[in-house]
């Protein structure tokens, strides 16, 4: 069986964390007051995530694509892609935040991954209306949950934080970086550290001798 890859979005496809800059642009007054009360799990990112974007109005929609449209992603993620390509490995995005941020910001690279997974909002109300299909438990979207609907072993997961800790927890190969690797060093949870995509490349390339 082939592995499968399971790559978190916001700081770790992209260089910086674009969702909550975003929010706090376009939902200010919401995420004063929100964000603080999901550091402390006052609020769960389930509620406090939906609070937010449906307090966006909908025609700030285009606005957020234009927004998306700067954000820069980390080095390599071209020359992984072609990598696991070239050994038939699908790489499935697996992001907390809206599908359009996403498709935006990969541009081209939309058609070369096996699959988006992210929270998609309705625009024809006066707000934004939020749906995830994977809605669970404490999560708007449970990426283990998305793990669970490939077959692929082994699965590997790629991430950079804490709501990527129950993925890189279930996954036996995790490429961690930022807070992910505090929270796995504390959870003694062995990872791959990582700075861009070559070198999760270069790592795959060793490890499957390619
Ligand atoms: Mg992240």
């Amino acid at each position: 069986m082939k592995p499968v890859v399971f790559c978190d979005f916001d700081g770790t496809i992209t260089a910086e964390e674009t969702f909550v800059a975003m929010l706090k642009q376009f939902a200010p007054e919401a995420a004063e007051e929100t964000i603080p009360k999901l550091y402390t799990h006052e609020i769960s990112l389930r509620s406090g995530v939906r609070r937010m974007l449906e307090s966006i109005p909908s025609k700030a929609y285009e606005e957020i694509m234009e927004f998306s449209r700067t954000k820069e992603m980390r080095p390599g993620l071209l020359e992984l892609m072609d990598f696991l390509d070239s050994e038939k490995v699908p790489f499935v995005v697996v992001s907390g935040g809206i599908r359009i941020m996403v498709e935006t910001v990969l541009g081209e690279l939309v058609n070369r991954v096996a699959g988006i997974y992210a929270v998609d909002v309705a625009t024809d109300g006066p707000n934004l209306r939020v749906h995830s299909e994977f809605e669970e438990g404490t999560e708007l979207v449970a990426k283990v949950r998305v793990m669970e609907l490939y077959e692929g072993d082994p699965k590997i997961a790629i991430g950079d934080s804490v709501t990527d800790l129950n993925m890189a927890i279930a996954a036996p190969v995790v490429f961690a970086r930022d807070r992910l690797s505090g929270y796995l060093d504390k959870q003694e949870k062995p990872y791959i550290p990582w700075g861009d995509f070559l070198d999760i490349r270069d790592r795959l390339r060793e490890i499957w001798k390619v």
